[in-house]
C-alpha cells in the first residue's frame, strides 16, 4: 500500500533493536485518515470471504481492527493481555511473548465471543517474531471458528513471524513489507 510505505519513509523511526516506531501516525497519535484507507485496503484484500468477526489483541490493534471492521459491517473482539475478574473463568487463553517489552502476557477472549459459527479475520499493527498472532491463531482453533487469514499493517519480513505463519497454512496479507532496517534505512519488499 503505498500511501501507508511513504508515510513509515516520513514518519516511522528505525530505533535499536530492530523495532520500527510509528507513534506519530499508527501506535501513539492516530491519523484517521490514514487508518481509513487501511480499513479500506483490508476490506479490498478480504472482502467476498464471508468474514463475521474481526479478532486483534488490545492494544495497538483495536484501533485498525474497528477501522477495518466498520467496512465490513462486523463486530470487533479484542483479545485482553491480563485475565480481569469480570472474565475470568469461560475463556479461551493462550500465552503471548512482547516483542517490544520482553513480557509474556496470559491473553483471553470471552467464550462467549468466539463460537464455531464464526469465520474470523485476524488484524494487527505488527509481524515480528509471530508470537502476537500465533496467539490469535490458537485462540480461533480452540474456539472451532474457521480463520480466513490476518491482516497486518507493518511486517517486518527479516522476522521469522511471517513464514512461521504462513507455514501453518494461514493467508497472512500485509500492507507493507520490510526486508531490511538494520543499516537505519528502510528497505521494502516491493
Ligand atoms: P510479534 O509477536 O510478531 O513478535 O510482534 C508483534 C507485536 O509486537 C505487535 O502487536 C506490535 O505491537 C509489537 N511490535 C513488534 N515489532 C514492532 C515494531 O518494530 N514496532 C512497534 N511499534 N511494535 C512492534
Amino acid at each position: 500500500m503505498q500511501l501507508l510505505k511513504d508515510r513509515i519513509l516520513t514518519d516511522g523511526q528505525v530505533e535499536t533493536g530492530g523495532v520500527l516506531k510509528v507513534d506519530g501516525f499508527l501506535n501513539h497519535r492516530i491519523d484517521v485518515c490514514l487508518l481509513e484507507e487501511i480499513g479500506k485496503e483490508f476490506r479490498r484484500i478480504f472482502e467476498g470471504e464471508g468474514i463475521t468477526k474481526i479478532l486483534t489483541i488490545e492494544a495497538s490493534g483495536i484501533a485498525i481492527a474497528v477501522e477495518t471492521a466498520r467496512f465490513f459491517r462486523i463486530p470487533v473482539v479484542f483479545a485482553k493481555k491480563n485475565q480481569s475478574i469480570n472474565i475470568a473463568g469461560d475463556v479461551f487463553a493462550t500465552k503471548v511473548e512482547s516483542f517490544t517489552h520482553g513480557k509474556t502476557y496470559d491473553v483471553v477472549v470471552s467464550k462467549k465471543f468466539l463460537s464455531p459459527e464464526d469465520n474470523i479475520l485476524i488484524i494487527d499493527d505488527f509481524l515480528a517474531n509471530g508470537s502476537a498472532l500465533l496467539g490469535l491463531v490458537s485462540l480461533v482453533r480452540d474456539s472451532g471458528a474457521s480463520l480466513a487469514g490476518a491482516g497486518i499493517v507493518i511486517e517486518k519480513a527479516f522476522q521469522s513471524g511471517g513464514d512461521i505463519v504462513r507455514g501453518l497454512g494461514v493467508r497472512v496479507e500485509s500492507l507493507a513489507r520490510i526486508l531490511d532496517m538494520s543499516g537505519g534505512e528502510i528497505v521494502f519488499a516491493d
